[in-house]
């Protein structure tokens, strides 16, 4: 036993009107009370965190961004800051998603920004790394984890690591029906813990890592049973109160 608490998150990317949220949590909620020893978390768009949060109010849910800006507040068009969403009530907020990455222009200089900027302002980070196909099968994945948890990190202290959590996010399983097995995300999520225990050792065994990747009802058990393994970020099924909530009681 770890004697980390398992976090599962709903990343509904641009997913669910401000009826559809509200429709998905008066489905889930009521299981919710249920599930016990599990943290869980939903991430709507911006426009439905409101309804998230009044919603999900002192139930055991909790409501995180899918972006934010480094800046307090300022001259950037479209942008939201880690003040913000901290004052419309979120809790936490993702950082550095494979497809902000690979869509948007996320860098990593701007995330060693955020994670710092987010934590300052009351918010759990939840930051995701994970290598490309092409950088599997070359054998980079290693080399590709330890740059962006180095990179993203740099600004961070190392006493703050504890109240991170870390997403673990192969993009070859995002979306696509392959999940990585549970041995792939055991090593993966392994390597990075050990690389933040070059930093602080403490932080490191407590921080929570979670795999990403195509995690649903009928695999979710297997990956969540190991060790270094501590919850999911679930896409395509956190979109279904259901199947969703089946991935929770497969970590409670
Ligand atoms: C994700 O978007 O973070 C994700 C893991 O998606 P999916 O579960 O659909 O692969």
């Amino acid at each position: 036993m770890s004697g980390r608490t398992p976090v599962i998150a709903a990343n509904w990317k641009m997913h669910k009107r401000r009826d559809e949220a509200a429709e998905f949590l008066d489905a889930f909620l009521p299981r919710a009370t249920e599930l016990n020893g599990v943290e869980i978390v939903v991430c709507p768009t911006y426009t439905a965190l409101d309804v998230a949060i009044e919603r999900c109010g002192s139930s055991r849910v909790r409501v995180a961004a899918q972006n934010m800006h480094f800046e307090r507040e300022g001259a950037f068009t479209g942008e939201v800051s880690a003040a913000m969403l901290a004052d419309a009530g979120a809790d936490g907020v993702v950082l550095g998603h494979s497809e902000r990455r690979a869509l948007f222009g996320e860098t990593d200089e701007a995330l060693a920004r955020k994670v710092p900027a987010a934590l300052d302002a009351g918010l759990v980070p939840i930051l995701c790394v994970g290598e490309t196909e092409a950088q599997r099968d070359a054998g980079e994945t290693e080399a590709l984890l330890r740059a962006q948890v180095e990179a993203d990190l740099a600004a961070t202290e190392p006493g703050r690591l504890a109240e991170l959590v870390v997403a673990y996010e192969p993009v070859w399983a995002i979306g696509t029906g392959r999940t990585a097995s549970p041995e792939q995300a055991q090593e993966a999520c392994a390597f990075i813990r050990s690389r933040l225990a070059d930093r602080d050792a403490a932080g490191a065994e407590a921080v929570r890592i979670l795999y990403g990747g195509s995690m649903k009802p009928a695999n979710a058990a297997e990956l969540l049973s190991q060790h270094d393994i501590d919850g999911g970020l679930v896409g395509g099924a956190s979109l279904d109160p259901g199947d969703f909530a089946s991935i929770c009681e497969a970590a409670s």
